[in-house]
């Protein structure tokens, strides 16, 4: 039977991608929802090909894109609005597979309403988890939902740890079954070898231009700043149940290895392949089966070298300040993530210099009370105040107008 699909956030380099496997198996899976924030011309040309039951917009488009839709004879797309249309999609009882590809915190309820549907969540919004973490796992247990890594990483680790290791139970976020450590490989992004000099004047089109993968605007500063290993590096501790003691991050310029599991008989697992997001997209579409994805299989012998470095947290502090935040626990990743959000936005609109970036998280870290985050309320909170806190550091401090 076939099963039916609700991306968020189609209009994304994620969304792209996972509408490019979806294609390659029309007997096995349909579109049913997809959703976009300002694309719109992007989104019709998706409703065109894959005739969705539902389309989700922000409502000062929603009469923009009934128009277009007519126009091409797609009038009987419904058309739904805002976060509550998103929630909608993200649930609705025809729906068995989200695909959770919104960017930073705007996707927390869509993801989370998917998961307290109890559907098979495939999770590319990092940003979500780093900010409910707990919450997330509880109701994905309560629910019955599947909570599948893409992050291209986690869906490496997933594929290296033992078959059932999800579904046990967690225990004191220590390893278990015979796991000793997790290795979460970086590509150090574009600015790899960059002195804190050259760092300092780096621009957006520098930042955006990944060397290996091509992505989202947001993720790609979030690679050069290394912010996105520290995001992933809490995403693994929450997806993995494991302390942020047994998470090593190396540096591995060619992004051919995704991660590893290593295991206390001395066993190191690696899953590797090329960089292209259709392959974790696949893996977690199909999971426990496969399916095919449109990438090249990986030719060996064109990589003849695979290098591992010890990332430079002098350079690169995003690192340090996002393993003391999931230390500290509680509401500290979600002040980080959203703090981060307003500081990429705030480099990406020229406001503020690259190296700022993690000042900015600093700031905010050190200048709202970390409390614990039991309730979702709570970390929404967090979230408002960390914005409000870190927007008043780049007004006040960096002269720039958040
Ligand atoms: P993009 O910026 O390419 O796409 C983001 C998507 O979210 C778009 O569909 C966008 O709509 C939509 N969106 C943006 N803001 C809002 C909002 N406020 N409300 C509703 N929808 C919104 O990002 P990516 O696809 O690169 O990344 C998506 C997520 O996946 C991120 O969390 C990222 O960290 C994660 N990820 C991405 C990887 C990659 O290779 N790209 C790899 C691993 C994880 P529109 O375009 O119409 O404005
Ligand atoms: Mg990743």
């Amino acid at each position: 039977m076939s099963q039916t699909v609700c991306i968020l956030g189609a209009t994304g380099s994620i969304g792209q991608s996972t509408l490019k496997v979806l294609a390659e198996h029309p007997e096995k899976y349909t579109v049913y929802a997809v959703t976009a924030n300002s694309r719109i011309d992007e989104l019709v040309a998706i409703c065109k090909q894959f005739k969705p039951k539902i389309a989700v917009v922000p409502t000062e488009l929603v009469d923009h894109l009934a128009q277009l839709l007519k126009q091409h004879q797609l009038q009987q797309i419904e058309i739904l609005a805002d976060e509550a249309g998103l929630i909608a999609a993200a649930s609705h009882p025809e729906v068995d597979v989200v695909m959770a590809a919104i960017v930073g915190a705007a996707g927390l309820l869509p993801t989370l309403a998917a998961v307290k549907a109890g559907k098979r969540v495939l999770l590319a919004n990092k940003e979500a988890l780093v900010m409910s973490g707990d919450i997330m796992l509880q109701a994905a247990r309560q629910h019955q939902a599947l909570l599948l890594p893409v992050d291209s990483e986690h869906n490496a680790i997933f594929q290296c740890l033992p078959q059932n290791y999800l579904q046990l139970e967690r225990e004191n976020y220590q390893p278990k079954q015979g796991v000793s450590q997790i290795l979460l490989t970086a590509s150090g992004g574009p600015f790899l070898n960059f002195s804190i000099e050259q760092l300092q004047t780096v621009t957006p089109a520098q930042a955006c231009k990944h060397p290996n993968w091509s992505m989202g605007q947001k993720i790609s500063v979030d690679s050069a700043t290394l912010m996105n290993k520290g995001l992933e590096l809490i995403e693994a501790c929450h997806l993995f149940s494991i302390s942020e003691h047994f998470v090593t991050v190396v540096i591995h310029p060619q992004s051919i290895i995704h991660s590893m599991v290593q295991y206390v008989d001395g066993s190191t697992l690696a899953q590797m392949g090329n960089p292209d997001m259709c392959t974790p997209i696949a893996h977690a579409l199909a999971w426990p089966n496969r399916i095919s994805a449109p990438v090249p299989t990986l030719d060996v012998f064109s990589h003849q070298h695979l290098n591992f470095e010890q990332p430079d947290l002098q350079r690169f502090p995003a690192l340090t300040l996002a393993r003391q935040a999931m230390r500290s626990g509680g509401t500290a990743p979600a002040i980080l993530n959203a703090a981060n959000e307003i500081a990429v936005a705030a480099f990406l609109a020229q406001k503020i210099p690259f190296t700022a970036i993690p000042e900015v998280v600093d700031f905010s870290l050190n200048h709202i009370a970390i409390t614990s985050a039991d309730d979702l309320d709570t970390i929404l909170d967090a979230d408002t105040s960390a914005r409000r806190a870190a927007q008043q550091y780049i007004a006040t401090q960096r002269g720039g107008l958040a």
